[in-house]
């Protein structure tokens, strides 16, 4: 049996991180499993659905690495469909129409609540002749759902769980109008899909149950079903915008690297050991249902940022450089320095070091892109009085003669400046990063020279030493 998965999304205009962890583990259990991921949208709400909300819920997947197999798949065009099982349900005499006004209805369950009875449907078209249909009312169509024993699910992580189903009504299938219900669509889609494995949050379980009576009365065998723990924030309450970001875009826009994403999302209801650091090969070898967390998983900013700062440090610096430079770009502007992109790889490597986010990054980064002269943070400015200034304009000259501009030569000329001065080595360099990058931490001084290259070098501390630029305190 080749394994099917799907994520089966209703557009609301972004993709939600509880959607993504929903995407991720089906993603996963069919990788895993060499089966297929496929991607439907439940895009029956017009309104909702349009071509923006479909495309953000794509964007976000494909940001985050999670690839489907063939084409996406639209539970609207899919509405004939729909219709054509609810009327062979009919024919097989497995639902039958009903003809109650929404009046009717109303007073049915408001005189069933009045006295104390199940509120469901009562099943009064169930059994009567299509003959006495009333004239020119179209009806709903209901399945004739069984009234005795009960519904089972064997969920692969909320265990076996039965309905009786005396408990559930004949819910509608198709209505008046014709459109079908979300139940009836999901079942026919995923029949037809030939789905194996139906991964949802733990919202939707209630929901199988009904789905089982579609699947049995059509005489089709449901897929197994995992309904996951939903994702909750820091309060211990269902994650929603009021716990911060929830849309896979904005964590993105915050700077997180899909893997960063990917890893943390796993590890928020899922379990392999003691591993906090899995790799997404490595998470395809070792998914399954059974690592899975029974309670819900609180979103944790602090873990994911950690996290992220890892796989920054894992990353290719080409690539960072990639992802920090339209930011700089964006962020800088005019003091933007084109033609001086080629600084940032060489110091990417240090640069990744110290940074949680690509946000971190592109901000430590851009002293080596900025246009002179550097603005200077207020503890850097401290640095810089006139004493120092002083120091830094005889520097300039020593460094001015400097041949070879490497860091090691560099440094001999700051190191030999101390000693003469009965100096400490930080006692210089402090107040050379101060003037090289406007700021009181930085990568290792002397590489950030080399980088720079002797003529922005010499060109920032002639800057400083002559008091020209801004301090930002
Ligand atoms: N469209 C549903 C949702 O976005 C998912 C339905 C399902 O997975 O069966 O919650």
């Amino acid at each position: 049996m080749t394994v099917v998965t799907r994520f089966a999304p209703s557009p609301t205009g972004f993709l939600h991180v509880g959607g993504a962890h929903t995407a991720l583990f089906n993603w996963l259990f069919a990788r895993h499993n060499g089966g297929k991921f496929l991607l439907r949208i439940e895009d029956t709400d017009r309104a909702r659905s349009t071509e923006e909300a479909v495309k953000a819920i794509l964007d976000g997947l494909t940001w985050l690495g999670l690839d489907w197999d063939g084409e996406v798949i639209s539970q609207f065009s899919r509405v004939a469909r729909h219709a054509e099982v609810a009327r062979q349900m009919v024919a097989a005499g497995k639902a039958y129409p009903c003809y109650c006004t929404p009046e009717e209805l109303t007073a049915m369950r408001e005189q069933a609540a009045a006295e104390g009875r199940f509120t469901g449907y009562d099943g009064r078209w169930r059994d009567r002749d299509p003959s006495e249909a009333p004239a020119g009312v179209a009806p709903a169509i209901r399945l004739k759902a069984p009234r005795e024993g009960e519904t089972v699910i064997d969920d692969l992580i909320q265990g076996t769980v039965r309905v009786a189903n005396d408990q559930m009504d004949d819910m509608v299938l198709l209505r008046a109008d014709g459109t079908p219900t979300y139940m009836l669509a999901v079942v026919v889609d995923d029949h037809d899909m030939e789905v194996t494995h139906a991964v949802r949050g733990d919202d939707h379980f209630t929901n199988a149950f009904r789905q089982t009576q579609i699947y049995n009365a059509m005489g089709w065998q449901p897929p197994i079903f995992a309904h996951m723990p939903l994702i909750h924030g820091p309060d211990g309450k269902k994650l929603s915008k009021r716990h911060g970001a929830v849309a896979v875009g904005n964590y993105a826009d915050m700077g997180f690297l899909p893997e960063a994403m990917r890893n943390y999302l796993l590890r928020l209801g899922w379990s392999h050991g003691d591993d906090e650091i899995i790799g997404t090969e490595q998470a395809i070898e070792w998914f399954g249902f059974e690592g899975v967390l029974r309670s819900p998983a609180r979103f944790d900013m602090a873990k994911l940022t950690n996290l992220n700062g890892h796989y920054i440090r894992q990353a290719e610096d080409r690539r960072l450089v990639g992802l920090t430079l339209p930011r700089l770009r964006d962020s800088l502007g005019a003091d933007f320095a084109e033609g001086t992109e080629d600084r940032l790889l060489a110091g990417m490597a240090a640069l990744k070091e110290r940074a949680k986010t690509l946000v971190d990054l592109a901000d430590s980064a851009a002293f080596y892109v900025r246009r002179r002269p550097l603005p200077v943070d207020a503890a850097a400015a401290a640095l810089l009085d006139a004493q120092a200034r002083d120091m830094l304009a005889q520097i300039r000259r020593q460094l001015a003669s400097v041949t070879a501009w490497k860091a090691e030569n560099l440094e001999a000329v700051a190191r030999a400046h101390a000693e003469g001065a009965g100096l400490k080595l930080g006692k210089v360099a402090q107040p050379i990063r101060a003037a090289l990058t406007g700021a009181t931490v930085s990568p290792p001084i002397f590489a950030v020279m080399e980088i720079l290259g002797s003529e922005e070098t010499l060109g920032r501390l002639d800057d400083v030493v002559k008091g020209i630029g801004h301090s930002e305190a």
